[in-house]
């Protein structure tokens, strides 16, 4: 059985479901993983492996403290005790972290208080965010937990990108800007791809396009981020699995007067019946490529409308960024598909962008050049964990005191 002595316990908690990792910061093995879906809900079930075995079990949880506390029964079994076991931190991915929180931040009563206070900038993910928080708190109550904010690295966005064009006193009133999202991702998958360049950060004008599920892209100059694809929620930008991406908000006022949708059916709408499912049935690239393969329509179409949004957004964040040096692909989309990572850059050799079609079709879970030897913009596929950099980032904070 492998030492847990200074690991930290990652969770990230969505609305009916808690995924959680036993990580060591340093090295970055994974202890131990699992997922409870369907959380106060029929059917709920909980997948818990480790030391190599995989356990799943179909069972009642009314919600995520009684799926905490089921995640911690296997830990036992495993001859894991989480209260004694010298954990340095528990660390939790939340979502939104609006104008309080720009970084990692250790968890104290009052840093509860204000997640909830900012709750209705992100109302789907938040509460269930602070849920996780409570649950470890009761059940581990002396290991310190630190709050990971998806929106902390895009904190210091330039105020023009950040900036939406409302009438100012509104938008001061509200909260509104735009915050991005994906941040643990970005933040840590470009420290990756200057390292993998053998390059410092700060000499680097990055792209990274964070294709998964969710998508969000990013322009990071000298590892300061001048733009992303996300807003004030994670419904703005690219298309997505299930999400539109960007729309003319327009469009809701009419869906809204003349379809006669309610706020919150259109809230369903655009989150969850749209992006690639909304276009062709399906989210998941994998069944999309098959039904293209088949000669699917919608399909087809879909894949289109995907890539035509990626390559606006490409093309805009190089003229912001003025010289490019690399165009990173990430998460479950940007690893694994070559066809997407092909057509978002296909044509752009007078860009200096050029892939090479074998690179890009090997599949590989490590870091990898798919660009020629001559292209002047490196292309790269480098796999995201968005689980070790909170663990590192929650392990320093525990570090600092
Ligand atoms: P993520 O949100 O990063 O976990 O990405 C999940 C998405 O990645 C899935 O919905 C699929 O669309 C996509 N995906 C995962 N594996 C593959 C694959 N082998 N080929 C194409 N797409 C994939």
């Amino acid at each position: 059985m492998s030492d847990v002595t200074g690991a930290v316990l990652v969770f990230n908690a969505g609305s009916s479901s808690l995924k959680y990792q036993l990580v060591q910061p340093d090295s970055g093995s994974v202890l131990a993983e699992g997922i409870a879906e369907r959380i106060g809900d029929e059917g709920s079930s909980i997948t818990h492996e480790q030391n190599g075995e995989s356990v799943t079990e179909t069972l009642t949880l009314d919600d995520h403290l009684a799926a905490v506390r089921r995640a911690e029964r296997f830990f036992a079994d495993n001859g894991t005790d989480l209260a004694s076991a010298g954990l340095t931190a528990v660390g939790h991915r939340v979502v939104h972290g609006g104008r309080s929180f720009h970084e990692p931040t250790l968890v104290t009563p009052k840093v509860v208080s204000e997640i909830e206070r900012i709750s209705p900038l992100a109302p789907l993910h938040n509460p269930a965010n602070l849920v996780g928080i409570l649950a470890a708190q009761e059940l581990l109550p002396d290991v310190p937990s630190v709050a990971v904010f998806d929106t902390a690295f895009f904190h210091g966005l330039p105020d023009a990108a950040a900036t939406y064009a409302i009438d100012r006193e509104v938008a001061a009133e509200h909260a509104i800007r735009r915050y991005g999202f994906h941040g643990t991702s970005h933040e840590y998958v470009s420290a990756r791809a200057a390292e993998f360049l053998e390059r410092d950060t700060a000499d680097l004008n990055q792209i990274v396009l964070h294709l998964g599920n969710g998508a969000s892209a990013s322009a990071i100059a000298g590892g300061q981020p001048i733009d992303t694809s996300m807003g004030m929620t994670p419904l703005e930008g690219l298309v997505m699995g299930t999400r539109s991406g960007d729309i003319d908000p327009g469009l809701v006022l009419h869906l809204n007067r003349v379809a006669d949708l309610s706020v919150d059916e259109i809230d369903v709408l655009l989150n969850k019946r749209s992006g690639l499912r909304g276009l062709c049935g399906e989210n998941d690239f994998r069944t999309i490529s098959e039904m293209m393969d088949a000669g699917d329509d919608a399909a087809r179409r879909a894949f289109d409308v995907y890539i035509h949004r990626l390559r606006r957004y490409i093309g805009a964040y190089a003229f912001a960024l003025g010289r490019v040096d690399a165009i990173t692909f990430t998460a479950g989309v940007g690893e694994n598909s070559a066809v997407v990572r092909a057509r978002a850059l296909e044509g752009l050799e007078g860009f200096g962008i050029t892939v090479d079609d074998e690179r890009n079709s090997l599949r590989a879970r490590h870091a990898r050049r798919i660009s020629t030897d001559d292209s002047a913009v490196d292309v790269l596929v480098v796999p995201t964990n968005e689980e070790l950099a909170i663990a590192r980032q929650a392990a320093a904070v525990v570090a600092a005191g």
